[in-house]
């Protein structure tokens, strides 16, 4: 049975969420009830004021099943995850572009320690899975491990390794920049990237997350 569904393309997997199985097309990762059940959050709250920045938006909170998937993304370096994330906020993240209406859509570079690790940039693939075009504009040399194993004065020093690619300086100079991260958590890291476009000339920036932690 499970040779044959394979060969269809499709096959019995476990749901990294619930742990359910289910029959679905191969790196399917997700149940449909879970994957169901990925929806933006109203009201989120926007409290937090972020430097630099002049406008924000949040998808979801990172608990279940969008925890799952960011995690899963992440350290088992799944690209077909990250799309499948992207046509998941697909709608959010449009809604947001049209209201905001940039002229250059971005995200920040990962660390070379990290890409290696990796092979991608998921943030990439996940703007590849909403269907939304982007431009690489940040750049890192630095081989820092990930901000989660870091202190307060080492987090600090790692931000300042986002840089900007100078070749793109005057071609960003009243540009209106829309920055889109996986998680939002301390915040440090897209003041970082704002302060860097604004301190150019940019016009404005505004970002987008898929999380909050
Ligand atoms: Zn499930």
């Amino acid at each position: 049975m499970i040779g044959l569904l394979q060969r269809l393309g499709l096959s019995s997997e476990r749901c990294i969420s619930c742990g359910k199985v289910f029959v679905g097309f191969s790196q399917g990762y997700l149940c449909d009830e879970c994957l169901g059940s990925i929806k933006p959050i109203h009201p989120m709250d926007y409290s937090n004021r972020l430097e630099y920045v002049v406008s924000y938006r949040v998808f979801g909170r990172y608990e279940s099943v969008l925890k799952e998937i960011v995690h899963h993304m992440k350290f088992k370096s799944s690209k077909s995850l990250a799309l499948l994330l992207g046509k998941a906020i697909r709608e959010h993240l449009w809604e947001y572009i049209e209201e905001t209406n940039p002229d250059i859509i971005t995200f920040p570079s990962l660390n070379l320690r990290r890409l290696w690790i990796r092979g991608f940039n998921h943030v990439e693939y996940i703007l590849i899975g909403a269907g939304v075009p982007y431009m690489k504009v940040f750049k890192r040399s630095d081989m820092h491990k990930p901000m989660a194993f870091l202190n307060a004065e080492k987090r600090q020093k790692a931000v300042l390794e986002h840089r900007l690619k100078e070749e793109l300086i005057d071609f960003l100079e009243n540009k209106k920049v829309l920055v889109v991260d996986d998680l939002l958590t301390t915040g440090s890291t897209i003041e970082r990237l704002a302060y860097l476009l604004m301190s150019i000339g940019a016009q404005e920036v505004h970002a987008y997350f898929v999380a909050k932690a």
